[in-house]
């Protein structure tokens, strides 16, 4: 908080001040016990506020079978706390209306309040709360500290007000950005200070926050939160997400589902005009619900789609990336990462499901090839040699590229004869293979392969397994190239 503005703000001669009728109803019901005939002897005295008070009450929106008449009836009818509220409601905003330094767009800012506060009331009279009269009016006043801040610090407060528009959401984080204060924590200094009542405080400090507030008057807090979704979309403000949000939230505070919520935003748009016209505020023409409504429904569904799409994505994308980092890029073969990983699942595997081979194949004299014939050609052996790997080994093996010019398979389930017929097979695959070098010669290669055979006992680890097989492979290379050698493991010698 910054306490240097807070106090710049509260003390300024161009603050607006409480009305004297305000403070009488605020003095008033603060006595411990006090009297329904004082107060409404009070409001009676403001003939202005009496007839505003009654023909709220008499409005469709609160819903009376009966007329009222007066103001002492309409306390006997709707309690102490509703009249009282509404009071203070009619004489804060009568005298707030033309507060607001340059800059400030007062039709926006009534309208969105107004629409706040009715979507408040609305929702806390379906949710069931007692403290409507506190909800309708901590809507109306949420943003009494813009209002403030904007009066009071006028064209310092222009340009956070001015590069934001209607969204209040990056108002808050301007303002804590430029001021190490928002219009939350002033507007709820200035309620305090004014000593409004805490049940109007509350909605008016944690609009923007509502989780932050006190726990006991969050449902309350909540109403307020939720009123200012429905206003975004009343306003047009990123409609779709507002709607979405303001189906969600129903549903994550309130438990109130969908086909619920629905509805209430078309009796909310209705109790709008009416408040409108009894508080007689600067809003400008109300648009057509339904055509509002249309709109923010189609971006909610656009919103959806879009999700959607980019979930889709997203998962292919993932799943590219996971296959390339498993994927050996010149060859289009298993890479040694996956080798690893796979040839340790299947030797963890073998004791149960049969045996496991490993081939590996190292091409002869590779180098002198690639001196010859170049580089690139070398590069195309090796991906005409992951290709015949690839068609020939069997469906549950892995081919992999073990290393530059060498290869490895794995085979699950395979026995040592399979294997090294396999590898056999593979040998003279390989040697009656050709390439075409690039002067139009036709080329052979020949490679040299090693054979080892997990059969239940001898490999303690799979690293032995694969040792043995690269033993193999020098023992083919030893026995003069383009040979299978199988490693056999010797037997214990018997004590
Ligand atoms: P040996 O029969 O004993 O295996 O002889 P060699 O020449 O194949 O073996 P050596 O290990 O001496 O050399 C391997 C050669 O493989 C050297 C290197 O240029 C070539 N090589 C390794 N990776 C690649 C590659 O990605 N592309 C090409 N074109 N050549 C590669
Ligand atoms: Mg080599
Ligand atoms: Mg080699």
């Amino acid at each position: 908080m910054n306490k240097a503005i807070l106090d710049r703000v509260l003390q300024s001669p161009r603050l607006p001040s409480l009305p004297t009728i305000a403070i009488e109803v605020i003095e008033l019901v603060q006595q411990k016990d006090v009297n329904i005939k004082q107060i409404a002897h009070t409001i009676s005295h403001d003939p202005a506020l009496s007839s505003k008070i009654l023909k709220t009450v008499n409005s469709s929106f609160y819903g009376q079978a009966h007329s009222i008449s007066t103001i002492s009836h309409a306390l006997v009818i709707l309690g102490l706390n509703s009249v009282k509220t509404l009071a203070l409601g009619f004489s804060l905003v009568g005298n707030l209306k033309e507060t607001g330094g340059d800059g400030l767009d007062h039709v926006a800012f009534w309208k969105r309040s107004l629409f706040t506060a009715t979507a408040a009331r609305t929702l806390a009279q379906n949710f069931g709360l007692p403290q409507q009269e506190e909800v309708f009016l901590g809507g109306l006043l949420q943003d009494l500290g813009l209002l403030a801040l904007s009066q009071t610090l006028n064209r310092e407060y222009w340009p956070i007000i001015s590069s934001v528009g209607e969204d209040h959401r990056s108002l808050l984080a301007m303002e804590r950005e430029a001021l190490d204060t928002d219009h939350a924590e002033v507007g709820g200094k200035l309620a305090e200070h004014w000593n409004l009542p805490p049940l109007l405080v509350a909605p008016v400090r944690w609009h923007e926050t509502p989780d932050e507030g006190p726990e006991d008057l969050q449902p309350l807090v909540r109403c307020v939160a939720l009123g200012n979704r429905v206003a975004d979309v009343f306003m047009d403000i990123n409609a779709g997400e507002s709607l979405n949000e303001y189906y969600t939230l129903a549903k994550e505070w309130f438990g109130i589902d969908k086909d619920k919520a629905e509805p209430l935003l078309s009796t909310i748009h209705k109790s709008t005009v009416e408040m409108r016209k009894l508080f007689d505020l600067p809003t400008g023409p109300l648009e057509n619900p339904d055509e509002i409504l249309a709109r923010a429904n189609e971006a909610l569904l656009n919103l959806s789609l879009q999700t959607a799409q980019q979930t889709t994505q997203l998962e292919q994308q993932n799943k590219q990336l996971t296959a390339q980092a498993l994927t050996d890029s010149l060859t289009g073969t298993a890479n040694r990462r996956h080798f690893n990983e796979f040839v340790s699942e299947q030797f963890d595997a073998a004791p149960q499901v049969g045996p496991l081979s490993i081939l590996f194949l190292d091409t002869d004299h590779f180098k002198k090839f690639n001196d010859t014939y170049g580089h690139q050609v070398g590069d195309r052996v090796l991906v005409e040699l992951g290709t015949l790997l690839l068609n020939t080994m069997p469906e549950g093996s892995l081919v992999a590229r073990y290393g530059g010019e060498e290869f490895a398979v794995v085979l699950p389930k395979t026995d040592r004869i399979t294997a090294a017929r396999m590898a056999e097979k593979l040998r003279q695959d390989i040697q009656a293979a050709t390439v075409e070098s690039d002067e139009g010669q036709t080329l052979h290669i020949t490679a040299s392969i090693g054979v080892s055979t997990y059969e239940g006992s001898f490999y303690p680890k799979v690293d032995h397994l694969i040792k043995a097989a690269d033993q193999a492979v020098y023992a083919a290379k030893k026995a003069g190239r383009n040979c299978v050698r199988i490693f056999t493991p010797r037997p214990k010698a018997v004590a």
